[in-house]
């Protein structure tokens, strides 16, 4: 049989009417036939070939052809086309099934991340890992002091036991970035010899709830394995934050990840041989949890560094790097006020580099002048204090110093530094807590009065000293404070005038913010409220004018500590002591 694609068939001229006719009368050999097309392949007896359209799947063709005994073929011409049409749909399923593991792949990656994250990411130090001293860690003698208690605990447990001496569960390290929170804690592994097992916050909070608690549980786990051993969580705001602020609910893998931490903190007993250690540099959005005794009792503040310190911390960092003769480390101290550990590192490093730029072997004091300005280019401003600024901060600090002199002795000062302190703008004055409210628990009005001057020092020694129309809103902080302190004396203890009337009811819910917005309608009577607030400006002037009186009396011994302080950057009680001897009487 001649297969159709050997043949040249020509158009014909015939009809359909013809072909009917040519079928009937016997002049027809074959026919080619092909479904779904609408014409056929016509061979006549006397060797003609014609194309002759026909009907869509005409049967009538068909039904002729073997009534008059023609060769009728059925060309299926599908077969090629199908033969393509699967070659395709092979290809496409193989592209199909290679997309498919692809994505089962890559999913599969993300589940084995998200379920079965298995291990806590804690990194294991062993003991010859850590090799950081407390050498290392210049600048911040109280933190370190503080912290090499824990090391005996490490080194003789049994001594400290027999003692009856607690060693703390969690240790909270506390400082403006930089100023080596993580390397004193290393420098505690270091110096114990025991396991150091670190992990940052971070990396328990993850996409899938729950995650970040067995993750917890995990690193928990594997220290018990190798106890004594520290456990040091670095950042921990980013899981520790405050639980249940804010509306619309909070983060809930994150307020489970701080639970579970919370359970295990309790879980383990004080002579387990784990001390957890954290870090952070907000520890005003920690949650109260966290910091209540038996968890991070102990908070221990890693400052800025003062002048002292600072030149400590260079020289510490240019061990390595081969210093000029005449370079004097006091004066660049002297320059980089504010400068954290960390800035002071940049500092020595880029003039290392600078020196090398110039291929000379010694670093010399243009070296650091030059990576100085382009370190300080870079910096935040708050970073570099100018000496109006400082000038400020020191008759601010001092200011409410001297009001907590006068009005609880010269032991409630425990430190004043006009370095920055995180999370806040200015330095600060640290007064030692009153030690009968520590022991009782009691709080006299004349308590809060003396608070409340002491908060507004400040203010009061920018007035006395700058002038009524010259004062700044570096005081407002305080303010803040004292402002509360006033209205919780009017509104809750009945301390003012409006009488023995608690108005306060909603003391311990400020949790849920949304809750407070739409729950706590005042039950206040407008009229009551416009004397409340008379009440609590009334006790705010009156406390600002008796500072402002204090303040006045003790002109001469403010402008001397401000001078110490200006100069030393930090006075301790010991140097507050020794510099007003001849103190402040009113
Ligand atoms: P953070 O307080 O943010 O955890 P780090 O401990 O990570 O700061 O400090 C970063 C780097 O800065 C340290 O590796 C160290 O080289 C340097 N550094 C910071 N503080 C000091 C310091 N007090 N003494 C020596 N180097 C310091
Ligand atoms: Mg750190």
């Amino acid at each position: 049989m001649f297969l159709n694609s050997n043949f040249s068939y020509s158009k014909s001229n015939k009809s359909y009417s013809d072909l009917l006719l040519d079928l009937d009368s016997g002049k027809i050999q074959s026919i080619f036939f092909y479904p779904r097309r609408r014409e056929i392949d016509v061979i006549y007896k006397d060797g003609r070939k014609e194309k002759i359209p026909i009907l869509y799947n005409d049967q009538l063709i068909i039904e002729k052809a073997s009534d008059n005994n023609v060769d009728l073929t059925i060309n299926n011409s599908k077969r090629d086309s199908s033969i393509a049409n699967s070659t395709a749909s092979f290809f496409l399923l193989l592209i199909f099934i290679f997309g498919f593991v692809l994505i089962i792949r890559s999913t599969s990656k993300i589940a084995s991340k998200a379920f079965g994250f298995g291990r806590s990411k804690a990194k294991f130090f062993s003991i010859e890992d850590v090799d950081t001293r407390f050498e290392d860690v210049a600048g911040v003698p109280e933190a370190a002091e503080e912290l090499k208690e824990m090391i005996n605990f490490f080194k003789d447990p049994t001594k400290l036991n027999q003692l009856g001496a607690k060693i703390p569960k969690g240790v909270l390290l506390i400082g403006p970035p930089g100023t080596g929170k993580t390397l004193l804690a290393k420098a505690i592994a270091g110096e114990s010899g025991v396991p150091f097992l670190s992990i940052s916050a971070s990396e328990f909070v993850e996409l899938f709830v729950g995650v970040g608690a067995s993750r917890v549980r995990d690193l928990f786990e594997k220290a018990k394995e190798n106890s004594p051993c520290i456990i040091f969580i670095d950042e921990i705001d980013s899981i520790g934050r405050q639980r249940g602020s804010g509306i619309g609910g909070g983060n809930d893998e994150r307020e489970q990840t701080l639970n579970q931490l919370l359970t295990q903190l309790d879980g383990f007993t004080e002579n387990s041989g784990i001390i957890v250690l954290a870090a952070t540099n907000r520890p005003d959005i920690l949650d109260s949890a966290l910091l209540r005794p038996g968890r991070f009792d102990r908070k221990i503040e890693v400052l800025l560094p003062d002048k002292e310190g600072r030149k400590k911390i260079l020289s510490v960092h240019s061990l390595s790097k081969p210093l000029s003769d005449d370079v004097d480390l006091n004066f660049w101290a002297s320059r980089t006020v504010g400068f954290s550990g960390a800035d002071l590192e940049n500092l020595m490093n880029e003039s290392a580099i600078h020196c090398a730029r110039d291929n000379s072997k010694l670093i010399n004091d243009k070296n650091i002048e030059d990576a100085l300005e382009k370190i300080t280019l870079g910096l935040r401003t708050s970073n570099v204090i100018s000496t109006k600024i400082k000038k400020l901060r020191a008759y601010n600090e001092v200011g409410r110093a001297i009001i907590s002199v006068v009005k609880n002795g010269i032991d409630s000062i425990d430190k004043i530094t006009i370095l920055p302190r995180s999370g806040l703008i200015g330095g600060y004055t640290k007064i030692a807590p009153d030690e009968d409210v520590i022991t009782s628990g009691l709080i006299s009005k004349r308590l809060l009065l003396s608070k409340i001057e002491i908060a507004l020092g400040g203010r009061a020694a920018e007035i006395v000293v700058f002038g009524k129309n010259e004062i700044t809103q570096y005081a407002l902080n305080d303010l803040y404070y004292s402002t509360e302190i006033a209205k919780e004396m009017v509104t809750k203890y009945g301390f003012s005038v409006i009488g023995p009337v608690s108005l306060n009811n909603n003391s311990n819910d400020a949790v849920f913010l949304g809750n407070s917005l739409l729950r706590n309608k005042p039950i206040i009577a407008d009229k009551t409220s416009t004397i409340i607030d008379n009440q609590i400006i009334d006790i705010s002037k009156k406390s600002l004018e008796n500072s402002i009186k204090i303040i006045k009396k003790n002109r001469y011994i403010l402008e001397k500590i401000v001078e110490v302080l200006i100069e030393e950057e930090t006075i301790d009680n010991e140097r507050f002591r020794k510099i007003s001897a001849n103190f402040i009487k009113i």
